[in-house]
């Protein structure tokens, strides 16, 4: 996003509010409540509308935020789509107010070059009480950002005990993971995938699991993020793709089965490596795995913000001759053009879909949409957390041939 200068949204800058935070603990003995704003998905309006109308939604949710607040409060600009308020003698209940305001009053929809847009906001807020450090407050009020949007966005968040708890163990996690991969505490787990049909096993995913020696298993839900974020993926995704194929040509071998597929997941971060088909060239190589038996997985997401280069890493992977799926489908942007874009073999139907599929006609309707969708791209579909025998039902009615979950294995 273009940078504009901040006055002509109304806001002062980072170190205003530097000023202003310094001020206010001075004169009041602690440090004020502090909102951190962030637009949704502000990227998606300037790329489909162009920056003069991601300009204007800008400026109205400024507007907004100034319309919103008192005259003692201060706005500052954080970044091109971040904004920081600070409340000065609110109390809990008052900052909780205030924040619960602006997420309501900016999502109305507003009026931008003869179109009608809606902008919403996540916010994440810290209370002063107990915060010596300008630093501290800021974190405090970033890491509440970063909840509010892991829960789905359009709300607010504030810092507490649990997020402060949660911060405290990723910190630990992020040291930590080093040395689990230097004394191999981490293990490749296979979750059976099964035909719907007959019940047989078709294949196996790949699942990385922490056992941690002292803090016990650790799902890979929680340290992948982790290891993202820091760039350990890097390494791990080496450790995971080559220590999958051994061992499963192992299995493979000892049970007498040579149609298996193996299943392994691909990062963001991985996918975005030109390593990545050397990295599985070698794996392949190493265990003797025909490459058309392996399948890697990328969510939506992935796909979706893919640099330029992994468009050559996926027709690198296809000349190789092992699959490729898209997991989680459905929950991210579900935009179907990157299916012409990464013409992938499979899809594999996310969880949550399974999960209310015998509750919920909606989860039922996506499901069977899928599904036609799947059949008509000729492409392979997985029905994800399977758990039970009345899910597992409604899908093979549905015409899903293959699923896994917690029904056949954990
Ligand atoms: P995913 O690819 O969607 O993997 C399926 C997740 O669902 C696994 O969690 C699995 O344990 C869980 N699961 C399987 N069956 C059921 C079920 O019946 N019910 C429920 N509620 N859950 C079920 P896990 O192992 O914690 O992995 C979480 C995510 O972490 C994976 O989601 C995948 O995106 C990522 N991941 C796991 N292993 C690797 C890896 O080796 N490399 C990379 N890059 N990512 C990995
Ligand atoms: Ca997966
Ligand atoms: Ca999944």
């Amino acid at each position: 996003t273009s940078e504009r200068p901040s006055t002509c949204i109304g806001a002062a800058n980072r170190s205003a509010l530097s000023d202003f935070l310094t001020i206010r603990f001075e004169q009041d003995g602690e440090y004020p409540p502090l909102l951190v704003l962030d637009l949704d998905h502000f990227k998606s309006v300037n790329d489909s509308h162009g920056h003069a109308v991601g300009d204007e939604v800008l400026r109205t949710v400024a507007g907004r935020i100034l319309g919103s607040i008192r005259s003692l409060d201060l706005v500052a600009r954080l970044g091109g789509d971040e904004f920081a308020i600070v409340l000065p003698r609110l109390d809990a209940e008052g900052a909780y107010h205030v924040a619960r305001r602006l997420v309501t009053t900016i999502a109305a929809p507003m009026q931008v070059e003869g179109r009608s847009l809606v902008q919403t906001v996540s916010i994440g807020g810290a209370l002063g009480t107990g915060v010596v450090t300008e630093t501290d407050l800021l974190v405090r009020a970033d890491r509440a950002l970063y909840v509010a949007k892991e829960q789905g966005r359009n709300g607010y968040t504030f810092f507490d005990r649990s997020i402060h708890q949660a911060v405290l163990r990723r910190l630990a996690l992020e040291g930590e993971l080093r040395t689990a991969i230097d004394e191999s505490q981490l293990e490749v787990n296979f979750q059976p995938e099964f035909s719907t049909v007959d019940g047989r096993i078709v294949g196996v995913e790949a699942l990385l699991r922490w056992n941690h020696p002292s803090r016990g298993r650790i799902s890979a839900d929680e340290f992948i993020s982790v290891a993202e974020q820091t760039g350990t993926i890097d390494e791990l995704g080496e450790y995971v793709v080559s220590e999958a194929c051994r061992l499963f040509v192992e299995i493979c071998d000892r049970v007498g089965d040579q149609d298996l597929l193996l299943r392994v997941n691909i990062s963001a971060r991985e996918f975005a490596r030109p390593e990545l088909a050397s990295t599985v060239r070698s794996a392949l190589k190493a265990s003797g795995l025909a490459p058309t038996r392996l399948c890697l997985e990328m969510t939506e997401t992935t796909l979706m913000e893919a640099p330029e280069v992994a468009l050559e890493t996926f027709a690198q992977l296809q000349a190789i001759g092992v699959k490729s799926a898209i997991d989680d489908f459905g929950t991210g942007y579900s935009s179907l053009s990157y299916l012409k874009q990464f013409p992938v073999d499979c899809v594999k139907i996310d969880r949550t879909f399974v999960e209310d599929l015998v509750t919920d006609p909606h989860s039922r309707a996506i499901v069977e949409a899928i599904l036609r969708l799947a059949e008509a791209m000729e492409l392979e579909s997985v029905a994800e957390g399977v758990e039970s025998d009345e899910q597992l039902k409604i899908l093979s009615e549905l015409g899903c041939r293959r699923a896994q979950g917690f029904l056949v294995a954990g």
